[in-house]
């Protein structure tokens, strides 16, 4: 039996926004920040690569690198135009081309190599190189427009990954879900008149792009009921994206029949993120990923693939992240979750998860699901 796949690259871990304290460009009323003051740093992915390694699951896992996205996988997604304004600022100063998505010089590179690490993962399992497999793709992709970044992301990761996948292997329905507690809106724009990508994101109802909630977005005149989002209200813990799944996520996939899984992985939903009010734990992370696995297996002989989005804690991203990666490659290590036990006591009221339950049920009527 094939391993799991897991790629990663230091040299996405190089690849900076230029000087924030969170998000918030330095400079006026914002002081300097101290050494990783960037919300989008790269030390939450550094330490939940660090964890993995130090618990031993590393060496069970086909960890490695992979060679950057080619022009000709970056121009199946972004037109030409963007690629080669993105680059030249990239090449001298760096800067913004878009909302919240600062970038330094040489980021262009890390971008598509960024890119390549999560097109590697898919075409791992397509081809039968790995059982499953998950990215560490830094920076995130799930923002991004096909001309224009946004909010960290500066290259559609997943996208550029499914149409490579469909150039060179026979696939053709392909499911996102995405669990970043923002919206999946990048995934959503390129795919939205696409009856052969279902593209599902649950995200906290408002917070970004701010004040997008969503529901009412289906899909375009091809694609109708191929664009599903799911708004939870800040504060929804554990029982809001398990009824989720259970009402709305995995009966979509029932229907949809995907030929392959992907998420888009951000763990910004955490109990401790700050940039987001939602109260997952890592046990949380671990149930939706057993979830989609089991959906894999049944739908598409366990063609799954996680990629990396969002997540800013940076002591909380490595405990959720290695329980996601534990799930995925079917082992358990001794790692213990140092928040558990404060996150499960400060999950909502039975009330307020009644509140969310009856939201959900609403929706999922909405979808006829
Ligand atoms: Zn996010």
């Amino acid at each position: 039996m094939s391993k799991t796949a897991f790629l990663t690259d230091e040299r996405t871990f190089w690849h900076t926004g230029g000087t924030h304290a969170l998000f918030f460009p330095v400079g006026g009323w914002v002081q300097p920040p101290s050494a990783s003051g960037y919300a989008e740093s790269p030390e939450s992915k550094r330490r939940l690569l660090a964890l993995i390694q130090a618990s031993g699951l590393g060496a069970q896992l086909d960890m490695r690198s992979t060679p950057a996205a080619t022009d000709e996988d970056l121009l199946r997604i972004h037109p030409r135009a963007y690629l080669t304004h993105f680059k030249s600022l990239s090449d001298t100063t760096g800067g913004d081309i878009g909302d919240f998505a600062p970038f330094g010089k040489g980021s262009y590179e890390i971008a598509a190599l960024s890119a390549g690490l999560a097109l590697d993962a898919v075409d791992s399992v397509l081809d039968g190189r790995a059982a499953r497999a998950f990215s560490l793709s830094r920076p995130p992709g799930h923002h991004c427009l096909r001309d224009r970044p946004m909010g960290f992301c500066l290259l559609a990761n997943i996208p550029i990954a499914i149409e490579a996948a469909r150039a060179k292997h026979r696939v053709e329905r392909v499911a996102v879900v995405d669990w970043d507690v923002h919206h999946g809106n990048g995934t959503q724009s390129i795919y939205y008149d696409d009856p052969n990508t279902l593209t599902i994101s649950l995200h906290q109802d408002r917070c970004f792009p701010p004040g997008y909630s969503g529901a009412d977005e289906r899909g375009a005149e091809h694609a109708l009921g191929a664009n599903i989002n799911v708004p939870l209200q800040p504060g929804g813990g554990h029982d809001a994206y398990l009824y989720a799944f259970e009402r709305i996520v995995l009966p979509a996939l029932e229907q949809f029949r995907p030929e392959l899984i992907v998420v888009a992985s951000g763990l910004d939903a955490s109990a401790v993120d700050p940039l987001a009010r939602m109260l997952l734990h890592s046990e949380s992370y671990r149930a939706m990923t057993q979830l989609v696995r089991e959906a894999a297996e049944r739908h598409c002989s366990g063609r799954l693939v996680i990629v990396h989005e969002g997540g800013y804690s940076e002591a909380y991203v490595p405990f959720c992240g290695h329980a996601i990666v534990e799930t995925l490659a079917g082992i358990r290590t001794p790692v213990t979750d140092p928040m558990l036990d404060l996150a499960i006591a400060q999950q909502p009221s039975d009330c307020f998860k009644a509140f969310q339950r009856q939201l959900i049920d609403e929706l999922a009527g909405q979808f006829n699901l």
